[in-house]
């Protein structure tokens, strides 16, 4: 259940090769976070895995089948942006229940799986309001409740935190590790602060102009990066 393999995995815009190849194995249940400089294909990377993007070359296999040529809805996946896109004129209910309620899902059932939402994220006292009224971290709760409601078997998270301020940031992430250790859905979160990956990450994958430098443990990392880039980037120097 869950996991996620890539393969020879590419991708062109045009004449530029923004990823040259990559292969990775992220594991069922694993939080892995991609972190490497602005512009290295992070995103890309992401948006290849979630389908709004297609391959040039090599294949995406979910829980073991092929998805490549899956459209993003029949992938399993939940994403969850910086920007937090909510619906100014829906109350917290409407938003977190929106995509049910786009899959057609029965009233009773997006209320059921609304409220158990709003649980788990401390929604449940703001289902009501409107998301001026709520605060910044408040507001990515409620994009990762959109996420939730749809049970996804895994997440992926392109900089959630990057607009919020620095303290709200640490209470972020560590509910955001929260979340994980309750929901034990495979995560791939994508960041460019070291202290995100090395603090959330049960796997750090380090991109360098689309190509991936290492893979290992924070741990690992650290004590043993493969060269100067990794040194720099995240552990002591070598
Ligand atoms: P990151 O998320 O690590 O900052 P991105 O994946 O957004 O990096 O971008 C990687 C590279 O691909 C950048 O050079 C960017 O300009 C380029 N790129 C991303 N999306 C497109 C696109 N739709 N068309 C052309 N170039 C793109
Ligand atoms: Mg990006």
């Amino acid at each position: 259940m869950g996991s996620i393999t890539l393969q020879n995995v590419s991708k062109t815009f045009g004449e530029v090769s923004v990823i040259p190849s990559i292969d990775l194995e992220i594991n069922n249940g694993e939080f892995a976070v991609f972190v490497g400089p602005s512009g290295c294909g992070k995103s890309t990377l992401l948006r290849l895995i979630a389908g709004l993007e297609d391959v040039s070359g090599g294949k995406i296999l979910i829980d073991g089948k092929d998805a490549t040529d899956k459209a993003p809805s029949q992938r399993g996946l939940a994403m969850v942006f910086q920007s937090y896109a909510l619906y100014p004129h829906m109350s917290v209910r409407s938003n977190i229940g929106f995509p049910l309620k786009m899959a057609k899902v029965d009233k009773a059932e997006i209320d059921r799986k609304v409220e158990e939402a709003a649980k788990i994220l401390n929604l449940t006292d703001y289902l009501e309001r409107k998301p001026r009224n709520l605060s910044g971290g408040q507001r990515q709760r409620v994009a990762i409740g959109r996420a939730i409601v749809r049970s996804p078997e895994c997440f992926l998270f392109d900089e959630p935190l990057s607009n919020l301020d620095a303290a709200l940031r640490v209470n972020m992430r560590l509910e955001i590790s929260e979340l994980h250790q309750k929901l034990k859905a495979t995560s791939i979160y994508v960041t460019h602060d070291q202290v995100e990956a090395m603090t959330m990450a049960d796997k750090i994958v380090v991109l360098n102009k689309g190509r991936i430098e290492q893979v290992g443990s924070p741990l690992e990392l650290y004590r043993s990066p493969r060269n100067l880039f990794v040194a720099g980037f995240i552990g002591s120097p070598k």
